[in-house]
């Protein structure tokens, strides 16, 4: 593996998102002194949260999975997820409702999973279940270690026995192929392949070995936080700074000083300079490259992820028969994607996630409230170009009518927040998506932008736009892949393995 050149005794981190803060244990925990410098007043980055009225919202994910990534970056400074963020397994993860008016929840308990498959679709689909388990554990155990929770430096660093088994698995197949061979009801496949979207994909595009992600929350199970999503990067940063990382919030970098190839300090619009043997950089890609002042060298323009617009509504009612997450999927399905994707339009009969994180926290609701959260998928600003300051209003409306139409016929909102691609794109996200980069073949593993800039001996990347991508297990990987790259790849990793193999039992 190739590493940064030189002392690496100081470490600037720029940006205390949660790929920022990984990297700033993992630097920590190997004895670096680490400085983190972030522009926002606290940390999080897109796992952020908003106070109004009593309610507290998380800005970013509410799909909380991989336990065991978290245990791994609150251990790299020997601190204990469980002591500092008990988290609660959701059962089930996901309520999937359709438009013929069926529903099924999605148990991770495998026994639990087959009897409601059997119920749903009857004993054939159930085996069927029961067989694509069992290959999306092999395709997890394949994946996870060789390509995923490991630096790559070129594509021959692919070529690896795993790659035959992963061939052999059916990697490289078309994902709705795939899951069809498992399953053939249409409704049923729907709950294993619509996670493409969150690679940025359609299912019909995406390869089979994307399928990992349906691993990650259908069989590994999805959790959540006392607290919100958000408290997730605030225990990190917690124990960060109990463990000497240095934090310095509301300021942001606005060059990189530089001797030769080196980097040297690390200078603020705040007027601040940190001395640095080396440094981080998390911030958006774009971002990256002009701090480091260099242009991408890629034949291809990379393609964004498509984005989404976040309806938050927060009202009276007890809420007990809503699950904390509902997919409530539209008639099309591959039209859904297409405009989404291809056409860069909004979806006629939308497909929504539909999060209710009162029904585990109450008290992110003033008493007797309960809080939604409708994430609505829309295209990003390159595919479709739309005027959402005005916009998002009026659409907000209308994702709010579905919703209270499919799921929520009494809720009577008395406070609604909106965020819109026009936030993400005010906070300088590419095309306006907080999903940064798609997870197209092309533009993952070996071939997604390398956390290695090129020109500079002592610089790496992490977060989203880098390996492994985009999603809070991921970040946080990447946080300590960049590390890696810092001190090179400590001997002992055995606690990760376990735990990663542990889940896939
Ligand atoms: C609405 C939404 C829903 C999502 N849902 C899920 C989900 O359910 N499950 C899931 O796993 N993932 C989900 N994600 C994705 C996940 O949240 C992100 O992939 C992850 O949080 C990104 O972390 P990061 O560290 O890469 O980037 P960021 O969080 O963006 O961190 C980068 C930080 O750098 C700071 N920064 C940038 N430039 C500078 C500068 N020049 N100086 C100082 N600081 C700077 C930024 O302010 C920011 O805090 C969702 C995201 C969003 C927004």
């Amino acid at each position: 593996m190739k590493t940064v050149t030189g002392r690496t005794d100081r470490v600037v981190v720029v940006g205390a998102g949660l790929s920022g803060l990984a990297a700033a244990l993992h630097l920590a925990g190997r004895g670096r002194e680490v400085v983190v410098v972030e522009r926002d007043p606290g940390p999080g980055g897109r796992a952020g949260r908003i106070e109004r009225k009593g309610y507290r919202l998380d800005t970013g994910p509410t799909v909380l999975t991989m336990p065991s990534i978290l245990e791994e970056t609150f251990g790299a400074v020997g601190a204990e997820l469980s002591a500092e963020l008990p988290l609660t397994r959701l059962d089930p993860a996901y309520l999937a409702q359709f438009a013929d008016g069926s529903s099924l929840p999605v148990r991770s308990d495998a026994a639990a999973m087959t009897d409601a498959v059997r119920e749903f679709a009857g004993p054939a689909e159930a085996a069927g279940y029961l067989r694509l388990r069992d290959w999306l554990t092999r395709l997890y155990r394949v994946e996870f270690t060789r390509f995923i929770d490991a630096n790559i430096d070129s594509p021959l660093g692919m070529l690896h026995p795993d790659l035959a088994r992963l061939v052999a698995l059916g990697g490289f197949r078309r994902l709705d192929a795939k899951i069809g061979a498992f399953l053939s009801d249409e409704r049923l496949k729907r709950v294993f392949t619509f996670q493409a979207l969150y690679a940025g994909e359609s299912p019909m595009r995406a390869l089979a070995l994307y399928a990992v992600i349906a691993y990650m929350d259908t069989v590994g199970g999805v959790y959540f936080p006392p607290g919100g999503v958000a408290a997730l990067p605030e225990a990190l940063a917690r124990v960060a700074a109990a463990h000497g990382v240095t934090f310095h919030y509301g300021d942001a970098v606005r060059t990189l000083e530089r001797e030769g190839r080196r980097i040297t300090a690390v200078r603020t619009a705040g007027g601040d300079r940190h001395p640095c043997d080396a440094v981080v950089l998390t911030s958006e890609l774009a971002e990256s490259y002009r701090l480091l002042g260099r242009l991408p060298r890629r034949p291809v323009p990379l393609r964004p992820a498509p984005s989404a617009l976040v309806v938050h509504a927060g009202g009276p009612g007890d809420g007990s028969d809503v699950a904390h997450h509902t997919i409530s999927f539209g008639r099309g399905w591959r039209s859904t994607f297409d405009e989404l994707i291809t056409a860069g339009r909004r979806m006629t009969d939308p497909s929504l996630l539909i999060t209710r994180p009162t029904a585990t926290d109450p008290g992110l609701a003033p008493a007797g409230r309960q809080l939604y959260s409708i994430l609505a998928p829309v295209p990003n600003l390159d595919r479709g170009p739309a005027d959402w300051a005005t916009e998002a209003e009026p659409y907000a409306e209308e994702i709010l009518a579905v919703a209270r139409e499919r799921l929520l016929p009494d809720f009577e909102p008395e406070f609604t927040e909106v965020i819109s691609p026009a936030d993400w794109a005010a906070r300088g996200l590419v095309a306006g998506t907080p999903f940064s980069y798609a997870h197209s073949f092309a533009q993952t593993g070996p071939f997604r932008p390398r956390n290695l800039p090129r020109g500079t001996e002592n610089v790496v990347l992490a977060g989203g736009a880098t390996v492994p991508g985009v999603g809070v297990p991921t970040v946080l990987i990447s946080g300590r892949l960049a590390a890696d790259r810092i001190t090179g790849a400590p001997e002992q990793r055995s606690r990760i393995l376990d735990l990663a193999t542990e889940e896939a039992r």
